[in-house]
């Protein structure tokens, strides 16, 4: 069977409770039906670490960060300051989606998180 097929369609995700399909990743965050609610941070790969999103359906949709991260613009730091004296503790709370200024390795991925967070919605 020919890959090319017209009939299969390619998924950048689907919603684990009503099922309703995203084709692209500009789709998916320009539905108005989808929020970003949080950030849960992978220390060991921070490529691994999920963003929760809520669709409107009532569930929440997690997408891995590696998704996302093409979207950073921002130099990406070498070391990892987490925890030290310049760590605002954002990464460890779920719920925070403040942008840090920290020089550490995290927070580009913070960065992607407001490119996310204030991407255009689509019109309904
Ligand atoms: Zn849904």
């Amino acid at each position: 069977m020919k890959s090319d097929h017209p009939l299969i369609k390619s998924v950048f995700k689907k919603c684990t409770n009503c099922e309703h399909i995203w084709d692209t990743r500009n789709s998916f965050l320009a539905d108005p039906g989808i929020k970003i609610i949080g950030y849960q941070a992978d220390f060991r790969e921070l490529t691994e670490g999920l963003f929760l999103f809520n669709h409107t359906c009532g569930t929440t949709v997690s997408i891995k960060a590696q998704f996302f991260i093409d979207l950073n613009d921002r130099p990406i730091f070498q070391d990892r300051l987490t925890d030290g004296e310049e760590c605002l503790g954002y990464c460890h709370i779920r719920n925070n989606l403040l942008p840090c200024h920290s020089k550490c390795e995290c927070a580009y991925v913070r960065e992607v998180l407001q490119v996310v967070k204030s991407w255009p919605k689509a019109k309904v």
